[in-house]
């Protein structure tokens, strides 16, 4: 049996069965809220539930299909503790939306959704986004390895500003890719507070596995920030060549995020959101190969079904939007019941 408790599960998921190949069967697959809730349901406890509070695998239904757990009595729904815990977005909504934001190549602005989505204020898509964010930023816990380039960039500001280490009114990014022999691999990005060694050795030892060979430029930090790696100083001055040419992919990467964050942001993020948005170019980065967009769907809704909800500080944010419910997506949530011949085909309870 296919279990999604990891990235790299011994059995793929298929296409058409396990997720949807395009938006034509996104849409044919989740009509409802029912259809919504039970993929959550199979993406959480693929092997049957487990009381987040107690533990107890036992459980029995009420009437609008919570879990009534057998070990502490606690009433248990799909999406308690999730990103969607409470929320008064329909599933159906939910799901568009993180297509949607899992289809693209970059990413997709809280205007843009807010436009093409029933969500009633452009501040709930900007919460909805921010929770995907969330979720995008535990996704990447597996550190690099093996050859990495490493330098640090400047984002924001003035367009024209200083350069180098010190230009005023910039926000400083540490970077750094993995380089293979056909290729590029995973990368990391991150928000520091300076370019210290103290500084780019937190960076890195969040970000890098301790041996790994570790490409820099010579500046005077990096080999007290690097202790406990294989350290391979590039000298860019005495090279003679630009810093884009001695590093080549970590300078290719920092171009991609600039060019990401003007047309998706038109440049307009601000530096309190820059980790967010940074996690998000990661997620997207790192996934770049993947075959099928409808597999990046399947691997984000996952990570949101076993996530702890990280803040309710966003809660705060959430304007009360008019309830705006879908075709068909009335009143209370019903469980679907096994003679509903409306019910969807739920294609990933096939298999198991
Ligand atoms: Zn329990």
């Amino acid at each position: 049996m296919f279990e999604p408790t990891a990235d790299s599960g011994a059995v793929e998921p298929v296409a058409g069965r396990d997720y949807p190949v395009d938006i034509a069967q996104l849409r044919a697959w989740f009509p409802g809220d029912d259809a919504c809730l039970d993929y959550l349901d199979w993406l959480r406890w693929p092997q049957g539930f487990i009381c987040p509070r107690c533990g107890s695998p036992s459980a029995g239904r009420d009437e609008i299909g919570r879990y009534r757990c057998h070990g502490c009595r606690r009433r248990v729904s799909v999406t308690a503790g999730t990103i969607f815990d409470k929320t008064r977005i329909p599933m159906t909504v939910w799901f568009e939306a993180i297509w949607l934001f899992t289809a693209g190549k970059s990413g997709i602005s809280a205007m843009y959704l807010h436009r093409v989505l029933p969500i009633g204020s452009y501040q709930t898509a900007w919460t909805m986004l921010s929770r995907l964010r969330q979720v995008m930023s535990s996704a990447e816990s597996e550190p690099l390895r093996g050859t990495v380039e490493m330098d640090e960039t400047f984002l924001g500001g003035p367009r024209h500003g200083k350069f180098g280490r010190g230009a005023a009114g910039k926000t400083l990014v540490a970077g750094a890719l993995e380089i293979l022999p056909d290729g590029w691999g995973r990368a990391r990005l991150g928000v520091i507070p300076d370019a210290s060694a103290a500084s780019l050795k937190a960076f890195v030892r969040a970000n890098i596995a301790s041996g790994s060979t570790v490409i820099t430029d010579a500046w005077r930090s990096y080999p007290s920030a690097l202790a406990g790696y294989v350290h391979e100083p590039v000298n860019v001055a005495a090279s003679g060549k630009p810093a884009h040419e001695s590093l080549p992919a970590v300078h290719r990467l920092f171009a991609l995020v600039k060019r990401s964050m003007e047309g998706t942001y038109q440049g307009s993020w601000s530096v309190e959101h820059l980790p967010q948005y940074l996690d998000e170019f990661v997620f997207r980065f790192n996934r770049r190969h993947s075959r099928s967009r409808g597999l990046v769907f399947m691997r984000l809704l996952q990570r949101a079904a076993a996530s702890q909800r990280v803040t309710y500080r966003d809660l705060a944010l959430v304007s009360k939007p008019k309830p705006v419910h879908p075709a068909g997506v009335h009143g209370a949530r019903a469980w679907p019941g096994t003679l509903d011949i409306d019910s969807p085909p739920l294609p990933w309870r096939k298999n198991t």
